[in-house]
């Protein structure tokens, strides 16, 4: 990526034009039909079929897109000037088939692997978690079987629900029969209940996952939770998924499965910002419906999320990018 910068793929200025007027797209960046010339590519999945509670996932790409409008592009608990490193434009969303899960997942991945072959790291926002498969399927084929960083309250690893094998309870399992990701490279942190039982997390770890549950980022503290998850994903290709249920529902209400007792906007934050160093090819955040965060604060804190992303990914040393 040691191109010079095109200085049209970047936010806005909001100290020239009021970051409440325009056409809304991620953080105000400029709206490209193709990745083409394009470092960091978001990218909206509004799909929500996968959902086994709540629906309305399919309006978070348009609420994160509308909270995003408050960043400013430095991140400055990492330290990165993202836009001045990397060029960055909202290709807007995948064409999704609402009801029709098979024809989705095709889309997705069709239109994630045009992203990807321009070269581009796409950021995916969800949509529920069930678009992490056909993510998968595209970042599989440019790559071959990365890494897996998910944040999450779920291990999504039960094998069918309602009879059916893709679900956004499922996705991780079908992944792992897939050999998208690599199991030994891949690690789940805030795992919490209740659950159906203990199998739900003792199947995890026996297809091979690491599983941190969120006790055990009580107990390690933040910075030891860090190096895991550093040693975990090492130096490959590795995909960040980051479920929104993750985050204690007090500060992300607005999701489909909520789980109390998770971390804190600012824990959360903490610990992405602790990724820091690591390949990420890939990143989405999924699970947030507007209709259940009536003062917006699931979307700031994932349009947030995207931003430490966008900066893990424009803060890597030059030497150390892989495209
Ligand atoms: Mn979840
Ligand atoms: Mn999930």
């Amino acid at each position: 990526m040691d191109h010079p910068i095109n200085p049209r793929l970047r936010p806005a200025d909001a100290l020239r034009t009021p970051r409440f007027s325009g056409v809304r797209t991620f953080m105000r960046l400029p709206h490209l039909e193709s990745a083409r010339g394009v470092d960091l590519a978001i990218v909206g999945v509004p799909f929500d079929t996968g959902a086994s509670f709540r629906v309305g996932a399919r309006f978070g790409p348009a609420a994160i897109r509308a909270a995003s409008v408050l960043l400013k592009p430095y991140a400055f608990e990492q330290g990165v000037d993202i836009f001045s490193r990397r060029g960055a434009a909202d290709l807007g969303d995948v064409a999704v088939v609402p009801g029709y899960i098979e024809e989705s997942f095709g889309r997705i991945t069709e239109g994630l692997s045009a992203v990807l072959n321009e070269g581009a790291v796409p950021f995916v926002l969800g949509g529920d978690h069930s678009i992490l498969l056909p993510e998968l399927r595209a970042v599989a084929r440019r790559h071959g079987p990365v890494g897996l960083l998910q944040f999450d309250s779920h291990t999504d690893t039960w094998d069918e629900f309602f009879g059916q094998k893709y679900n956004h309870g499922t996705v991780v399992r079908r992944a792992i029969e897939e050999e998208l990701i690599r199991p030994d490279r891949s690690i789940q942190v805030g795992i919490r209940g209740s659950l159906y039982a203990p199998a739900d997390v003792d199947d995890a770890r026996a297809l091979g996952l690491d599983v941190a549950p969120m006790m055990d980022a009580r107990r390690l503290g933040l910075p030891a939770l860090g190096r895991r998850i550093r040693d975990r994903l090492s130096d490959g290709p590795a995909f960040l998924s980051f479920d929104i249920d993750f985050i204690d529902p007090a500060y992300a209400p607005g999701t489909g499965t909520p789980q109390v007792g998770g971390p804190a906007s600012w824990e959360a934050l903490a610990l992405l910002q602790e990724c820091s160093g690591l390949r990420f090819v890939a990143c989405d955040v999924v699970e947030v419906i507007p209709a259940y965060d009536p003062s917006e604060i699931t979307a700031l804190a994932a349009a947030q999320v995207v931003h430490e992303c966008l900066a893990l990914v424009a803060g890597r040393a030059p030497e150390n990018n892989v495209k």
